[in-house]
């Protein structure tokens, strides 16, 4: 197979797929998956046997589900819908959540009870640093705040949503919970269901997986009436893709420049983003091993740098690198600025056998312009 490509492995998938099914039954909670850090719906099969549905962003993510993971919960949020983005998501979506007052009052307009509908609540609490990921951030467009809120608001809706968190751990879903109830625990009787977001790295390394329980049992305890939901994105398949990319070129002005096949812009957006350091199979910190290069990108972005990593041998053209974590927000980010070509995208099966999801060539890039 032709570089880049990305690997997906549906043995890591699955493992953490187990975990994520066994915090469910143990807490007696509903996990959702976040298709927007990962929607490749080949897998969705396998998502569908541990979890119980799909959250989405918007129309088209709601109507991938119901395409791919029929039967199961579709739930969407939009900050602001239409008229008819509200009916199309009816065709496919159990669970719709609101952003703000007059989203409410046009679902219940459009919806007329063939949805459960939910109000996302901005609990003014994170514990984010960047605000590019901050909910909660001053001026935040994601959720009423609490003060902005009467009783009488919350007519006709079922469900309190809030999503606060970003790769964090159970502890911070505690502190977040202590906010939420003081300010929202009033409203709480008359809901059906709340839902905790996203961002709790269940799968991570070193997650402490019986405070989550325990939280969440907790939780139960207090509000025995509500089913509570759960939708990470992150978490479903950390660690459990890959991208396999080539070096194409060396130069060395001032310090060695390794140029790939593959663009941290198009290929790995989070990465200049968030930023992050994607883990490179077989590499080091620079200088922590004895050649240190910096890992570019084929574009003309100069900005378009991956990271320094060190090796404990001369990289040459040719050589193959691996980034790992490249499962999600890479495939459901990717773009072809520069006419850059769009990675293949590939299964390793648990059989050990890999297959060819996707390949993408020249059209892909023209038929969007
Ligand atoms: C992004 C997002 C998620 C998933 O977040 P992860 O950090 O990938 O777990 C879930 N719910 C909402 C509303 C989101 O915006």
């Amino acid at each position: 197979m032709k570089t880049p490509y990305y690997v997906i492995d549906e043995a890591l998938l699955g493992r953490n797929l187990e975990l994520l099914a066994s915090v469910r039954s143990r807490a007696g909670v509903k996990i959702l998956l976040a298709q927007k850090a990962f929607s490749c719906y080949a897998t969705y099969p396998l998502v569908a046997k541990h979890l119980d549905g799909t959250t989405a962003s918007g129309v088209y993510e709601a109507r991938l589900a119901a395409e791919e993971m029929p039967g199961r919960e579709n739930h969407v949020f939009n900050p602001a819908f239409t008229v008819s983005e509200l009916r199309e998501v009816l065709k496919y979506s159990d669970h719709i959540v609101l952003n703000s007052l007059p989203q409410l009052a046009l679902a219940r307009r459009v919806c007329r009870g063939k949805a459960s509908l939910g109000l996302r609540v901005n609990p003014g609490y994170s514990e984010i640093e960047h605000d590019i990921y901050n909910p909660c951030a001053p001026g935040s467009r994601l959720g009423v705040p609490r003060e902005f809120l009467k009783a009488d608001d919350l007519r006709g809706v079922e469900g309190l949503h809030f999503h606060t968190m970003c790769e964090q751990g159970a502890d911070v879903l505690a502190r977040t919970l202590e906010v939420f109830e003081a300010k929202f625990g009033e409203f709480l009787p008359q809901m059906k269901w709340v839902n905790f977001g996203g961002g709790h790295h269940i799968t991570r390394k070193g997650y402490d997986v019986k405070l989550l329980v325990k939280t969440l049992k907790d939780f139960r305890r207090r509000h025995p009436n509500l089913e509570v939901y759960l939708e990470p994105g992150e978490a479903i398949a950390l660690n459990a893709g890959t991208l396999v990319t080539t070096v194409r070129e060396i130069v060395d002005y001032g310090m060695p420049i390794a140029i790939l096949d593959a663009s941290a812009e198009c290929h790995m957006p989070d990465v200049i983003e968030m930023p992050y350091r994607p883990p490179l199979r077989g590499s080091g910190q620079p200088g922590e091993k004895k050649y240190t290069y910096r890992l570019g990108g084929p574009t003309c972005l100069a900005g378009d740098v991956i990271g320094d990593y060190s090796f404990a041998r001369q990289l040459k053209v040719g050589d193959e690198l691996v980034f790992e974590d490249m499962a999600i927000y890479t495939m459901v980010k990717n773009n072809t600025f520069n006419g850059m070509p769009l990675p293949s995208i590939a299964l390793r099966t648990r059989l050990g056998s890999v297959k060819v999801l996707k390949r993408f060539g020249y059209d892909d890039f023209k038929s969007r312009l």
